[in-house]
């Protein structure tokens, strides 16, 4: 198959397109650069089979496929609230123009959601079916309401259009190529820890979130696409944990004797955060496999050997 995946030089992006490669598809990565970076997907720049575009994807563009990945869209809250409207033209427009390529090829379109669509929960695991406690004027409102009308816009041209949609609500993933500087939780406190910086917890750290390994993921993304279940469905793994917990696990891996340094909570911050996985494990037959302890050491190893790569992307040089 010939599949098109925006957002592919980005973290997740980049793991699926060595899968995608892996299994002897046609690939062809489209990004702009913002929070990707060409050394992700390196090793596929000669192949025949793969082709990359740097194209901004609130323009339109025509191609020929038959999938379609859509990941295109800053996902660590630092880059995404950088320039605020720019994320929710991604999401906006960016998810338009690749619904309305879907539409006129008839190819098959995955929209990569969030669990921010559930905002700062009153259910607890969140499941499909809750609606979402989202502050439509905050500072994550630019990526959570952004992803929320992406989701609308996907069953909008699937009963309008007859486009064949798949819908991933995916919860906080983790592995090797985040960014040094990505902001999220789990590279800032690798990132300190292998620097020997302290370990900004944000609040008291009581908050929870669910991490989930890149490749359980990817798994994840592939079996919804490639079966007949349109979603929503959540994608992620159960396993919580409070942001003291995780920073303790870091510490305790990589340097005992660092110490954390308390930082204010920011504002809309979620309280918890933890997917239930029924309809990923009936409809997709998937879970996560990777425990948290082998995924840190995986990323903790990436992060060690690239921590002396001194080539920014466009999101290093502005952050
Ligand atoms: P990422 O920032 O590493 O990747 C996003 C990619 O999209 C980057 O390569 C970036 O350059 C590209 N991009 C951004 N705006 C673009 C535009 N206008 N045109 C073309 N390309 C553009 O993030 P990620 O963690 O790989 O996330 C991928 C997708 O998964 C995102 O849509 C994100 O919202 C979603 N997601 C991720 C997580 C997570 O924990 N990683 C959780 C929920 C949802
Ligand atoms: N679009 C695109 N590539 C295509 C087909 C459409 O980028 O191959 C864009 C198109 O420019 C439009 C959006 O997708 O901005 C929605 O397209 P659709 O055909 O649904 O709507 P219309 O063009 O009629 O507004
Ligand atoms: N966080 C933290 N220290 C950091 C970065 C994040 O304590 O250096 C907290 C953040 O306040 C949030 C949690 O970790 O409660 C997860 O943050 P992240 O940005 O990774 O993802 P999101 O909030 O989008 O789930």
């Amino acid at each position: 198959m010939r599949i098109l995946v925006t957002g592919g030089a980005g973290f997740i992006g980049s793991h699926l397109i060595d899968r995608l490669m892996e299994q002897g598809h046609e690939v062809i990565c489209l990004d702009n650069f913002y929070t990707g970076h060409k050394r992700n997907i390196l090793k596929w720049i000669e192949h025949p089979y793969f082709e990359l575009i740097r194209h901004d994807i609130t323009e339109p563009i025509r191609l020929e496929v038959d999938q379609i990945y859509h990941l295109a869209c800053p996902a660590s809250p630092v880059h995404y609230q950088y320039n605020p409207v720019k994320t929710i033209k991604t999401n906006v427009m960016g998810t338009l123009n690749m619904l309305g390529l879907a539409k006129r090829v008839k190819a098959r379109f995955l929209l990569a959601s969030t669990s921010e669509i559930y905002g700062d929960p009153e259910v607890h695991p969140q499941t499909e079916d809750y609606r979402g406690s989202v502050n439509p004027i905050g500072i994550r409102s630019c990526y959570d309401e952004g992803k929320r009308v992406a989701e609308t816009l996907a069953f909008d041209y699937h009963r309008q259009n007859d486009v064949e949609i798949r819908v991933a609500r995916i919860f906080n993933t983790y592995g090797p190529r985040m960014l040094e500087n990505d902001g999220r939780v789990v590279s800032n406190f690798v990132v300190q820890a292998l620097r020997g910086q302290s370990l900004t917890v944000y609040g008291d750290g009581s908050q929870t979130r669910s991490f989930c390994f890149v490749s359980d993921l990817v798994e994840g993304l592939m079996r919804l696409m490639n079966g007949e279940y349109i979603g929503p469905v959540n994608l992620g793994n159960p396993d919580e944990y409070t942001i003291l917990q995780l920073a303790k696990a870091v510490q305790q891996m990589v340097n005992p004797s660092i110490e954390i340094d308390y930082r204010p909570l920011p504002q809309d911050d979620p309280r918890r955060r933890k997917p239930d996985i029924t309809r990923a494990r009936t409809w997709l037959n998937w879970q996560p496999t990777v425990p948290l302890q082998e995924g840190l050491q995986l990323t903790i190893e990436d992060f060690r050997a690239r921590l002396t790569d001194t080539v920014p992307s466009i999101a290093e040089q502005i952050i």
